[in-house]
């Protein structure tokens, strides 16, 4: 081994060549003291969850607006080594990467019609020419056409695509750092294939892909059922990361049903026989616009035989204002067990692309027949005079007895039956899953847990290449629809959920895989010998190929020990006062671990510490 001294980029510092037997390279030595990072002491003011406050307090980024983030080198290290997995597993996937502008065109998202159902979250710009162009939230429009240009036959599939590029969407609460960015970095992959069981093993690639790609990150995940959204098509799941800083809800059941919140589907019970029950009647319940205070009226004034009333008894209509992408607004009722709520997720899922919002005192006056707080069946549905659209929860089956509102002021109706004394216009699938719930396979009942969607896998189909003309020949020589997925993995919300999930009350702490150093090597004494003993340590490390940041700051223990905790490398090597014995300390970030190691042992140690 020859080691050369030369001059490097930071001026006057020390770069060191080794020239091994059959391998030759450089290595530059990161020196802290001319590292482009500052710590801070204080917690950002909108840090609402740890790895926000970490990474913006250990110097990985800067916020610029809300949403938008600046990468400093150290974050733009660990951003770079999550796509350097993605590059590794994607090739493995047979997928080729090619990469799209941000700033597209109009036309493509006109003719999806996403240029519309996309509504506020598209960020939306004029050229010079008065041209209309987006910022790109998503490329599948672009992938199909570009392919469409190039392909024409089926011996031209399957064919793979991914891209790792800047997404923008104007979300409504951008929130938690990067986590929920305006700006964020997305790898999103595409398939396309000429028939449907071509999609189903590109589906089963991708998704085998995803599995390695998570597990290497070391992310706890669940991989659940998932609703299509806005982006359209058939069967599709995401990977949650089990983070209670996370805006998803998910459910789990002992039999291994896994599904976001939004996806889950209620089973309708079996319709029940009515014959017995007695004729619907208003009653007097005066002062019960809630459901609590209409239970309470119930068993004063109505008392039943058998038991107490109960919320479950009663029918509860939530009066909604729905809005469409195209402005146009439409009331909407849902009607559903009073012992529930509407799930907003689940609603909003239902009904995108169009969005719902509470009723307002105008929306009241301006439909007399809905009295607040006493609305039923009776006022509604689409071919009532009101004309109000009435969509019942899957539990309100054909039989079932419910107390609900008479559609007059202090007035509720006993013994109304679905099926005999009202009939709704259709089935909505939105009350809050509970903890407990039974599986909708029958596989137990749920557990409810926290998660943030992490990636994303769709089994499109056709939507895209219909509206795009994306057609190739068939073996038979005929024309054919191109089937496609596509897959979507979110790069800078990895890096903060990894950070997320590792950190503690003192910083980051990486694993090794992604941490923008391996190994932080500090001096806590004085004399020079010491430096020396430290960047011979950090010399002997880099030549094995391991990444070392190395503190030769002139500053106090305490400034570098809090620092090395906050920068969160995996390992940490203090020369200091056991120098004088022969001994280094060397820490594990992760496990708090501290060992004093004979010099001589360093670099074994380490090496092992980090996998080397
Ligand atoms: P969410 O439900 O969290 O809004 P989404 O369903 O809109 O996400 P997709 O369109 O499926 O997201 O995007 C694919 C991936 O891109 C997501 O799994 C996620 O990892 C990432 N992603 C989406 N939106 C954001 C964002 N605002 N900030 C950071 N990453 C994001
Ligand atoms: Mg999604």
């Amino acid at each position: 081994m020859v080691v050369v001294l030369v001059h490097d980029r930071f001026g006057g510092n020390r770069a060191v060549e080794f020239f091994r037997p059959g391998q030759e390279g450089t290595s530059v030595i990161t020196r802290l003291s001319q590292l482009f990072v500052r710590t801070l002491r204080d917690d950002p003011a909108d840090a609402e969850v740890a790895s926000h406050r970490w990474l913006v307090r250990a110097g990985y980024i800067r916020r610029v607006a809300p949403g938008v983030y600046s990468w400093l080198p150290l974050g733009l290290k660990v951003m770079q080594k999550v796509e350097a997995i993605f590059r590794e597993e994607m090739e493995t996937a047979g997928a080729q990467e090619v990469r799209f502008p941000a700033l597209l065109p109009r036309d493509p998202y006109e003719a999806t019609n996403r240029w519309t159902e996309y509504g506020e979250n598209l960020f939306r710009l004029q050229d010079r020419r008065g041209n209309d162009m987006l910022l790109g939230p998503t490329h599948e429009e672009m992938f199909t056409l570009l392919v469409g240009d190039l392909y024409s036959s089926y011996k031209d599939l399957p064919l793979r695509l991914y891209q790792i590029q800047t997404k923008y969407r104007d979300e409504a609460r951008p929130r938690a750092g990067l986590l929920r960015g305006r700006e964020f970095v997305m790898k999103d992959a595409y398939s396309f294939d000429v028939d449907d069981e071509g999609l189903k093993a590109s589906y089963q690639i991708f998704r085998d892909a995803y599995i390695r790609i998570f597990d290497r990150l070391g992310l706890e995940y669940v991989i659940v059922k998932a609703t299509s959204g806005a982006m359209g098509g058939s069967e599709s799941e995401e990977f949650q990361a089990v983070l209670s800083a996370g805006e998803d809800s998910f459910v789990r059941s002992p039999g291994g049903y896994a599904a976001n919140v939004e996806a889950v589907t209620v089973t309708p019970p079996p319709a029940v026989a009515f014959e017995d029950v007695p004729d619907a009647v208003v009653v007097d319940t005066p002062g019960t616009p809630t459901i609590a205070s209409l239970v309470e009226v119930l068993n004063t004034n109505h008392p039943r035989g058998d038991r107490e009333w109960d919320a479950a008894d009663t029918l509860k209509n939530v009066v909604l204002k729905v809005t469409e992408p195209d402005g146009s607004t439409w009331p909407l009722v849902i009607g559903l067990p009073g012992n529930r709520e509407v799930d907003a997720r689940r609603l909003s899922a239902a009904l995108a692309p169009a969005e719902a919002a509470p009723f307002e005192e105008a929306d009241f006056a301006a439909h007399p027949s809905l009295i607040k707080g006493y609305i039923g069946p009776g006022a509604l549905g689409e071919k009532s005079p009101s004309k109000v659209r009435y969509l019942v929860d899957p539990r309100v089956v054909t039989g079932t007895e419910w107390v609900t509102g008479a559609d007059q002021q202090d007035c509720h109706v006993m013994h109304l039956v679905a099926g005999r004394d009202f009939t709704p216009d259709g089935v909505i699938d939105v009350a809050e899953v509970r903890e407990g719930d039974p599986a909708p396979d029958g596989s137990g009942p749920l557990t409810v847990e926290r998660g943030m969607e992490v990636g994303h896998i769709f089994q499109l189909g056709r939507k895209y290449a219909e509206a795009l003309g994306l057609k190739v020949l068939d073996r038979n020589g005929k024309l054919v629809t191109v089937t496609m997925g596509s897959y979507g993995i979110g790069v800078s919300r990895l890096v903060a959920a990894v950070a997320e999930t590792t950190c503690d009350d003192k910083g980051l702490a990486w694993p090794v895989e992604l941490a923008p150093y391996q190994v932080q090597v500090m001096v806590t004494g004085k004399g020079q010998e010491m430096f020396q003993a430290a960047e011979d340590l950090v010399e002997a490390l880099s030549e094995l190929g391991i990444d070392v940041l190395y503190d030769d700051r002139k500053a106090s223990p305490g400034v570098k020990f809090t620092d090395a905790e906050l920068l969160g490398m995996p390992v940490a090597v203090v020369v200091g006062r056991g120098l004088a014995n022969g001994l280094v300390e060397v820490r594990n970030r992760r496990t708090g671990e501290k060992r004093e190691v004979p010099v001589a042992d360093v670099v074994a140690t380490v090496r092992e510490l980090v996998g080397g």
